[in-house]
């Protein structure tokens, strides 16, 4: 268990619910466009907006984004202290600091100094390619040992609202220094794969190292790192929480991969009950599966289901056989049970 920081309204750790972050990658001075894509960002279910913040033109037009925006905003800010101080002052609720690159002792003590007063929480975050000075080499145990003397640093000045991120864009080697960071200390993680790629690898190499971590009970909020569109990350990082367990709020379609005893069109079947569910936001599962084989025991699990039969196929609603139909009226009839359970659901 984890302390509870509170980034504005949110909290982060504490068991809370994992929050799912994601970060703007729009001049940060360009208001419209920044805006934009932190609208976006919110209706794609983001709970956090990171900034990167470099300059003081970027800190003005931070001013509108605190003002416009109910959802909390975190700087991201490296090398400049003053920024960090500034972004600190204006409202931020959490700045991002590798306090190894910040400016020295005293640059670390005027951030938090500024953050204590302004009651903003810091991110410590440390990644494989920037460690603490003095911390050598690029494994596990470095980046755990860097991101801890990094804490040290900022909790000796008597500060606490600390979530700390140890990244790397090796897999494993961001499992275990997570692992190691969780058993040395009790602050929130925030959990990242960094530069993990393109959508499609990047969303995979993520999945296994946050996921991996999420399924051990480690990390309180999630980014998902991607080289494109930010809003990918949240769709990303929302199936991750999905498949762990850690959102039950969707419709869970299970289908079977289908073989030769298919046969039906499952593949269709599974693509247009994908679209008809999409917005569903309360817990369903539903099962479409090809055959007799494990098609029962999938169905009958499942709120409701299908199980293909030769030229039929068997409806199933929590756990009861609803009745046979036709192969050409499996999609009619397994939307109708979905839409029936959801009335109910709604009553
Ligand atoms: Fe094949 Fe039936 Fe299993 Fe689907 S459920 S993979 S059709 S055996």
């Amino acid at each position: 268990m984890t302390k509870t920081v509170y980034v504005k309204n949110t909290p982060i750790g504490g068991g809370s619910r994992v929050t799912i972050q994601s970060m703007t990658n729009t001049p940060t001075a360009d208001v419209e466009k920044t805006s934009r894509q932190i609208s976006r960002l919110v209706a794609a279910g983001c709970d956090i907006v990171r900034l990167a913040v470099s300059s003081d033109a970027e800190v003005e037009a931070c001013k509108q984004y605190i003002k416009d925006f109910d959802v909390p905003l975190v700087a991201d800010i490296q090398f400049d202290h003053r920024l960090a101080v500034a972004c600190s002052d204006i409202g931020f609720a959490k700045v991002r600091i590798n306090p190894g690159n910040i400016g020295g002792e005293d640059g670390v003590k005027r951030v938090v100094q500024a953050c204590k007063a302004n009651r903003t929480a810091i991110r410590v975050g440390v990644n494989g390619g920037s460690l603490e000075g003095g911390v050598i080499g690029g494994g596990a145990e470095a980046l755990a040992k860097s991101a801890l003397k990094s804490v040290d640093k900022v909790r000796s000045y008597g500060f606490e609202d600390i979530v700390i991120s140890v990244k790397s864009s090796d897999v494993r080697t961001m499992i275990e220094a997570n692992r190691l960071v969780s058993q040395a200390c009790d602050y929130p993680l925030h959990l990242g794969v960094t530069e993990s790629g393109d959508v499609e690898g990047g969303t995979l190499k993520s999945a296994i190292g946050i996921g991996a971590l999420l399924a051990m009970g480690i990390g309180d909020t999630i980014r998902v790192s991607l080289s494109g569109d930010p809003v990918e990350e949240v769709k990303a990082a929302r199936n991750i929480l999905r498949s762990v367990g850690l959102d039950k709020s969707f419709c869970e379609l299970i289908s079977c991969p289908t073989c030769s005893r298919c046969n039906y069109d499952l593949e269709g079947t599974v693509r247009e009950l994908r679209r008809f569910t999409d917005g569903i936001s309360v817990p369903l599962k539903v099962a479409v599966m090809g055959c007799i084989v494990n098609g029962p025991g999938e169905a009958k699990n499942a709120d409701c289901g299908v199980a293909g039969g030769k030229d039929r196929a068997v409806l199933f609603c929590k756990g009861e056989i609803v009745k046979t139909v036709p192969q050409a009226d499996i999609l009619p009839e397994i939307k109708g049970l979905i839409s029936k359970i959801l009335a109910e659901k709604n009553q």
